[in-house]
Formats: C-alpha cells, sequence, structure tokens
C-alpha cells in the first residue's frame, strides 16, 4: 500500500487525516509546523511529537519530495529546477532574488492545454494536473534547500512571494490549486500574505470568480491582445471567455482581491500586437470607454521567441512607444526585466517534459495569425 504524502494537505485536511489516526487536532498543527515552516521530511526528528505518532506516521505517511532531474544557475543568481513528476513528464520551478524578496515561480500542471501561441509550454501539449503535493513540493523543496545553502538565520524565509505562473493554467487545477494556496498563506504554515501570493490565470472566468469567493489573492491576467479577433488566436480561451466577460470578472474578482488592481500581462509580439493603434485599443479597454474600467498595473513582457513559434519580440522603440501611450494616459506600465534567459528562465521559455496527449504540436501548425485578427494596415510604431 502506497504511503499517504502530507503534502497534498493543507492544515484542514491535516487535521482530519490526524483525527482519522485518533490524534487531537492540535498534533495535526505540530506536524504541520514540521513540515512546512522546519522543512522535516523525517518523523523521527519531530521530538515534541509522541512517539507513538511518529511510529504510526512512519508506517502510514510520508513527505515526498519531487526528484530533481537538473539544476540550472544563472548569472544573475536566478535558479530553475526542473522536477520528475514522473511517467515522462517533467515540470520547472524558477527562483528569481531580488534586493527585497525572493519570488519563486510554481507550476501547476504538465504542460498546458490553454496552448497560447507565444507560450513553448502550451506548444508543448498537456499532459495532467499537478496534485497539491506536487505544486507544494516545488516551494518546500525550494525554500529549504535555499535556507541550508544560504545559512539563512532561523525564522526567516528565502521566498518571500510565490507567482502561480509557471507551466499550466493554474484555474485549470483549482482542486488542488486551492489547498496549496492556503498551505502558503497559513501562518502555521508559510505565513505569505495574499498580496504576495499571485495566481496568473489566461482568463477562466467561472474559477476566477470562485478563487475571489474561496481564497482571493493578488491575480495576473494574461491579456496579450486588445480585441477578440487577435485575442482568439493568441490565447485561444478568448473564444469561451471573450473580453467583455473577463473584464467583467476582473471587476467582480477587485471586491475581495488584497490588491487594489489586476496585473494585466502583455506579452509584446512584433508586428502582432504592438502596435501604436493597438496600444489605444488596449487603452480603451481597460480605462472604460469599451466597458467598465478596470483598475489596473500593466506589465509589458518582452517575448523570448522559440523556433516552433513563428513569433519575434517587438523592438525596444516599438515596447517603448507602446508603453508611453498608457503610460501618458495614466496607467502605471513597466517593462519586465527578463531574468535567467541565459538559463531559459525567462517568461514563457519553460519548457519541461510533456507526454502530450492533445496533439498540441499539430493544432499549432496553422501559422500564420490571420490579417483580420491583426488589424489590417496597422501603422507600425517604429514607421513613425
Ligand atoms: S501562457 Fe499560460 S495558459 Fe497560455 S499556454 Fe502557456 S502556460 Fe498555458
Amino acid at each position: 500500500m502506497s504511503k499517504v504524502n502530507l503534502l497534498n494537505f493543507d492544515l484542514d485536511g491535516l487535521t482530519a487525516y490526524c483525527e482519522g489516526l485518533g490524534e487531537k487536532r492540535f498534533r495535526a498543527t505540530q506536524l504541520f509546523r514540521w513540515i512546512h515552516q522546519r522543512g522535516a521530511a523525517d518523523f523521527s526528528a519531530m521530538t515534541d511529537l509522541a512517539k507513538s505518532l511518529r511510529d504510526k506516521l512512519t508506517g502510514l505517511a510520508e513527505i515526498r519530495p519531487l526528484p530533481v532531474v537538473s539544476e540550472h544557475v544563472s548569472a544573475d543568481g536566478t535558479i530553475k529546477w526542473l522536477f520528475d513528476v514522473g511517467a515522462g513528464n517533467a515540470v520547472e520551478t524558477v527562483f528569481i532574488p531580488e534586493d527585497d524578496r525572493g519570488t519563486l515561480c510554481v507550476s501547476s500542471q504538465a504542460g498546458c492545454a490553454v496552448g497560447c501561441r507565444f507560450c513553448s509550454t502550451g506548444h508543448q501539449g498537456f499532459s495532467r494536473n499537478l496534485t497539491t503535493g506536487e505544486i507544494l513540493a516545488q516551494l518546500w523543496q525550494a525554500e529549504h534547500v535555499l535556507r541550508l545553502r544560504l545559512k539563512t538565520p532561523a525564522g526567516e524565509r528565502v521566498i518571500t512571494n510565490v507567482v502561480m505562473m509557471g507551466m499550466g493554467e493554474p484555474l485549470q487545477n483549482y482542486d488542488a490549486l486551492v489547498p496549496a494556496l492556503r498551505t502558503m498563506l497559513d501562518d502555521h504554515g508559510y505565513g505569505l500574505s495574499r498580496r504576495r501570493v499571485t495566481v496568473s490565470t489566461s482568463g477562466v472566468v467561472p474559477m476566477m470568480d470562485r478563487l475571489r469567493v474561496d481564497c482571493p489573492v493578488a491575480l495576473a491576467v494574461s491579456l496579450h491582445a486588445p480585441t477578440d479577433p487577435l485575442r482568439n488566436e493568441l490565447v485561444p480561451l478568448n473564444r469561451k471567455y471573450p473580453l467583455e466577460e473577463l473584464m467583467a470578472a476582473c471587476l467582480r474578482y477587485l471586491d475581495a482581491a488584497p490588491r487594489d488592481f489586476i496585473t494585466f500581462e502583455y506579452c509584446m509580439l512584433d508586428g502582432v500586437n504592438d502596435s501604436l493603434v493597438q496600444a489605444r485599443e488596449l487603452l480603451a479597454l481597460i480605462d472604460g470607454r469599451r466597458g467598465p474600467r478596470v483598475p489596473c498595473k500593466l506589465n509589458l513582457i518582452p517575448f523570448n521567441p522559440f523556433p516552433a513559434s513563428g513569433l519575434t519580440c517587438s523592438p525596444k522603440d516599438s515596447v517603448t512607444a507602446f508603453a508611453k501611450v498608457l503610460q501618458d494616459a495614466g496607467v502605471v506600465t513597466t517593462v519586465r526585466k527578463t531574468r535567467g534567459d541565459d538559463i531559459d528562465a525567462a517568461c514563457g521559455q519553460l519548457a519541461g517534459e510533456v507526454q502530450d496527449r492533445t496533439r498540441a504540436a499539430e493544432r499549432m501548425k496553422r501559422l500564420p495569425i490571420p490579417v483580420v485578427a491583426l488589424g489590417a494596415a496597422v501603422p507600425r510604431p517604429h514607421e513613425h
């Protein structure tokens, strides 16, 4: 009989498990703290638990790490791990150190079924959802490995922020995601504030509404296009949840969100979504002229090209001109610094290993993006 992986439980789940073993509630809290605050994987080290409980757990349960396939450290300190999740699948996790924070970018699925055109994970197709234990193992391992490596003083955290922006669409793995988020937020777990945990979605509207109720952390929305025809091509989920519905869901989410804005991600693709006309269309979308005004910050992401995409990154002057249209209108707009691009750890480059069950590569062959989606005769910023 395989052992129960305790990383699959949030505190409520672990409490129910311990109660099932005839243990009191506070024992679950002690166990939870040993696992997540101290990184213990060996029950015999949990010295304030009764020996009888430790023996019981040793027979029945385990804290299951993910096997590390590889680790790469970038010149800028970014670390990328490839974790084996079985059956020929591997997922990537990236640690991004900055002066005032340490951010971990966590994967939620082996592959992704959304199939965004500019995303190397999307091109690989989808294999399966990760379990809560596999999502949390990425944080558990990274935090405790780095604490040892950096000789972090007791009680100090290395990872201060988590972004669910690795491989996968987190809101298409909702049932596993929510207990993982709750463990990140739990004071007996990682104690991260809601503002420091971000779920990034391509716009799964019904699940945005559920997250708002169940676990409202910070929200980032992958927008990437200002109009439905173009977004239908770049983010196929738009055909199911078009921009009008997405923007309304963003506004509803803000009722409960820990921040008073949504972060919109916009990957800058040369000649596809980066013209000045499109910048103005984007402005109209978010400032209330084409629907509700959505308080937001805009994050422009320089595209990291990969051969199968057939796309290239917007030139720097296009990005600057595009940003200026939005900044001049008062929208907080930043251009994301690329980190770890020497180890393929930058945004959109996470590829892992995926045993595709969706024939994504075939679906993606339907290049090029139709002219009607691009907007015919759109003036290019660098032509002005
Ligand atoms: S950008 Fe996100 S939602 Fe789109 S294919 Fe990549 S992982 Fe999936």
